[in-house]
């Protein structure tokens, strides 16, 4: 295996994955980009009131969810104090809440409140993932970073082929960095490819042309747009009913 801060070490070590669990095991060596690496460090350090005592994760944050569910959610990047403390996706911080509290209700998170890694919390059916696994500077990973860390998320998304059916696509970030390796791995992504909206649905073929994936999108669970009502609770759940409905994900 290539040295873990190597450029090309996630396209060797994704590439080489034969299952989910396995490319979530090596994930978090991955160091190929330095400013991330620096920085998702350097966060750790920051002695927030709130976090004081703990010991932050500050690695590459793996997906979270069976290895085998029909809906996958796909988001940004760990947040500095959030999934890059706790170490697990969209847990730790307020954007998480919101989305955990949304999934609960639909019967696909086994509570509520996202705490801790260890917080015992289950999802039924649905996958979390994103197209950058180290938390950036100001929530905003650079074109290149986003292209470094793609094959993590393109392996997964070969691994849970055969099982996915929907997913959800929170924010513009999200559904540009999925759109390129959907098409490498043969669904059939349009050209041009379709633009991102709230409500938007766009239905994919697999390679055989048979299986339909169902692509979502929905305004990011961000502080900012849930503060401002721009994606209220409501908005949020309806659009996970209709992926997870088409999923066949619902209890
Ligand atoms: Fe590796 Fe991705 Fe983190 Fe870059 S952002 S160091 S490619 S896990």
């Amino acid at each position: 295996m290539r040295d873990p801060e190597d450029p090309a070490f996630p396209v060797a070590a994704a590439g080489s994955a034969t299952t989910v669990t396995e490319l979530d095991e090596r994930l978090p060596q991955c160091a190929a980009c330095p400013r991330l690496v620096a920085w998702r460090r350097e966060k750790a350090h920051d002695d927030l009131p709130a976090y004081r005592g703990q010991e932050y994760w500050a690695r590459p944050v793996p997906g979270f969810g069976p290895v085998d569910a029909p809906l996958l959610i796909v988001g940004l990047a760990p947040a500095a104090h959030g999934a890059n403390r706790t170490g697990r996706m969209f847990t730790g911080d307020r954007s998480g809440d919101v989305l955990f509290a949304a999934l609960h209700e639909l019967g696909l998170a086994s509570r509520p409140d996202p705490v801790s890694a260890d917080d015992g919390m289950t999802l039924r059916g649905v996958r979390m993932s994103s197209p950058v696994r180290c938390a950036p500077p100001q929530n905003r990973p650079t074109p290149g970073e986003r292209d470094t860390c793609r094959p993590w998320l393109a392996r997964e998304l070969e691994l849970l082929a055969p099982t996915l059916r929907a997913v959800v696509v929170l924010g513009a970030f999200g559904w540009q960095a999925l759109m390129p390796p959907l098409a490498a791995a043969g669904w059939s992504v349009p050209r041009p490819r379709p633009a991102f909206g709230h409500g938007t649905r766009v239905t994919l073929r697999d390679p055989a042309g048979n299986r339909p994936l169902d692509v979502f999108g929905c305004y990011h669970v961000s502080q900012r747009n849930v503060f401002t009502g721009r994606l209220t609770p409501g908005m949020l759940r309806e659009v996970l009913a209709g992926a997870a409905g088409v999923a066949g994900a619902l209890p």
